[in-house]
């Protein structure tokens, strides 16, 4: 524990008045307040890939392990910036994981399944969309790998772990049967997919789409989460679940 402590700031929290010791290579915090204890924190990564410009989220802890979510790396450049963020921060991928099966969510899943043999976590309810995947991807021009199956099912009430850290699993379905969003109350955010955008909200034309049901998940599991909570969606800007309670115009009757 001594040579750690050369690595580490002390740094008063003035809001709660305990001290904390910053590390600054990790940005993991350790909380001397109770003796030593590590804050065990999730660090989220968002990349923007594809003509979809579709948000691939890499989230880590302070183990090193870490997840990529709706890896949509397509290019050979997209999928080297992932690489070189795992090799820069020494990490470990030990699942893929898709908030839902549409296409432009999961051009990278094959690639780093073959690369780091990581198991690939989706919602069963949306497995259907995979056998396609390939054919949905020429009609926007996409050359697509066949993506490889799920080993780990996505259920609302199963805690879904990896490192020493553990999300919440919230079954969204409206834009896809299988939507899930990935919620961590600890840490403050969710992972929306594309059920819900900064100011707006998933399509519901696709194969399995309801609108209302989209709009009852949004209602039901998401606006029901603290406002501050940080919302990372799919597509675009992050926002929070205040913001869209009261500026979402698809939420305001
Ligand atoms: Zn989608
Ligand atoms: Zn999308």
């Amino acid at each position: 524990m001594g040579a750690l402590f050369l690595f580490l700031f002390l740094k008063e929290n003035q809001s709660s008045g305990c001290r904390e010791w910053f590390d600054p290579g990790t940005g993991f915090i350790l909380d001397t307040s109770q003796g030593l204890k590590f804050h065990v924190m999730i660090k989220v990564q968002k990349f923007v890939f594809n003509p979809f410009q579709e948000n691939s989220f890499l989230l880590y802890d302070e183990t090193g392990d870490c997840i990529l979510v709706d890896m949509g790396s397509y290019t050979v450049e997209e999928k080297k910036e992932v690489l070189y963020f795992i090799d820069n921060n020494r990490l470990n991928p030990v699942k893929i994981v898709n908030t839902h099966c549409h296409v432009d969510h999961l051009l990278g899943n094959s690639f780093f399944k073959n690369k780091f043999k990581a198991q690939v976590a989706a919602h069963a309810a949306d497995e259907f969309m995979l056998a396609s995947s390939v054919e949905h991807g020429s009609i926007f021009g996409f050359e697509v790998e066949a993506p490889p199956e799920i080993d780990e099912y996505l259920e609302e009430g199963k805690p879904f772990f990896f490192g020493s850290s553990t999300l919440e699993i919230l079954h969204v379905p409206g834009h896809s049967p299988g939507s899930t969003a990935l919620y961590s109350m600890k840490d403050n955010f969710v992972i929306s997919g594309d059920v819900l955008f900064s100011g707006s909200i998933g399509r519901t034309d696709l194969p399995g789409g309801d609108y209302d049901t989209l709009i009852r998940s949004i209602r039901e599991k998401l606006m029901v989460l603290p406002p501050d909570t940080v919302v990372y969606c799919g597509h675009g800007p992050e926002t929070t679940i205040g913001e869209e309670s009261r500026t979402n115009p698809f939420l305001s009757s």
